[in-house]
C-alpha cells in the first residue's frame, strides 16, 4: 500500500488501502485507491452506506482526481458495485455514494428500468467485472415514474418512444391505489418501481445462480432528493 507523499503523517490508513485524512489535508491532497482490493457484497454495501453518510454530512472525499490515480486505473477496473440508476441530473451515483473513479460501474436510464442493452450491461458487470453488489437506485420525485402514473391513472399520453419506456414502469404500479394523494402515490410508485426492477433481475438465471452461491447481493434503494440520503430497501 502507498499514499501520495502530500497526504502527510496525518493520514490514517483505512482497511482497504485508502488513506483517510483530515479535511484541511484533503483539500491539498487526494485519496488513492491502491491494490484494487476485492470486496464482499456486504463490504461493498457498507462502503456505499458510509459514502452516502459522508455525502449527507457534507464530508465527501472526492472533489478531484490526480494523474497517478488515472494512470493506475488505466491498467484496469475492478468496481465494487454496479448501480442501475435514473438519468435524473440530481442523482449522480458517484457523488451520492462519495465514490471515486473506478469504484462504481453505473448504468443510468430514465426510471431505472431494464431493457436489452441494460441487461447486457449488467450481465457484463456480473460475468466480467464480478462486482459483488448490484443496486437498483430509484429516487423520490422521479419524472419517469410520475409520467407512468399519469399514463395509468389519468390516461395521459407521451411521445412514442417515451411510451415504450413507460411500459417498463407500468407493471410496477398494478397494486397501487390511484386515489391516494399525488405525493403519497408518487412515493409508493417510486419504491414499487425499484422493487419491480429488482424482482425482474432476480428472475434471471444469472441472478439465481449467483445469489444462490451467496457471493453476490442485489438490493433496491431510494434516494431522497431533499436530504441526499439513500434509503436501502429490505
Ligand atoms: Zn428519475
Amino acid at each position: 500500500m502507498r499514499c501520495l507523499p502530500d497526504a502527510g503523517p496525518t493520514g490514517e490508513e483505512g482497511s482497504k488501502g485508502y488513506y483517510f485524512i483530515d479535511a484541511q489535508t484533503f483539500r491539498e491532497s487526494i485519496i488513492v485507491p491502491v491494490n484494487h482490493p476485492a470486496y464482499t457484497a456486504e463490504e461493498a454495501l457498507q462502503r456505499l452506506k458510509e459514502g452516502n453518510a459522508r455525502f449527507v454530512a457534507g464530508e465527501a472525499r472526492f472533489p478531484t482526481v490526480q494523474k497517478e490515480v488515472l494512470a493506475e486505473l488505466a491498467k484496469g477496473q475492478q468496481p465494487y458495485a454496479t448501480i442501475l440508476g435514473c438519468s435524473d441530473s440530481r442523482v449522480p451515483p458517484e457523488l451520492v455514494f462519495d465514490a471515486g473513479f473506478g469504484e462504481l460501474f453505473v448504468v443510468r436510464v430514465a426510471g431505472n428500468v431494464l431493457g436489452p442493452s441494460i441487461l447486457g450491461t449488467l450481465q457484463y458487470a456480473g460475468a466480467h467485472l464480478h462486482t459483488p453488489l448490484f443496486v437498483v437506485l430509484g429516487h423520490e420525485g422521479c419524472g419517469a415514474v410520475k409520467a407512468a402514473i399519469a399514463s395509468k391513472f389519468q390516461g395521459a399520453t407521451q411521445k412514442s418512444r417515451i411510451e415504450i419506456l413507460l411500459e417498463n414502469i407500468l407493471p410496477a404500479l398494478e397494486t397501487l391505489d390511484g386515489t391516494q394523494p399525488a405525493e403519497a402515490l408518487l412515493h409508493s410508485a417510486v419504491e414499487a418501481n425499484v422493487r419491480h426492477t429488482v424482482s425482474q433481475l432476480l428472475a434471471t438465471p444469472e441472478a439465481q445462480a449467483n445469489l444462490a452461491i451467496g457471493k453476490v447481493k442485489l438490493v433496491g434503494a431510494v434516494y431522497e432528493l431533499e436530504t441526499g440520503r439513500v434509503r436501502f430497501l429490505d
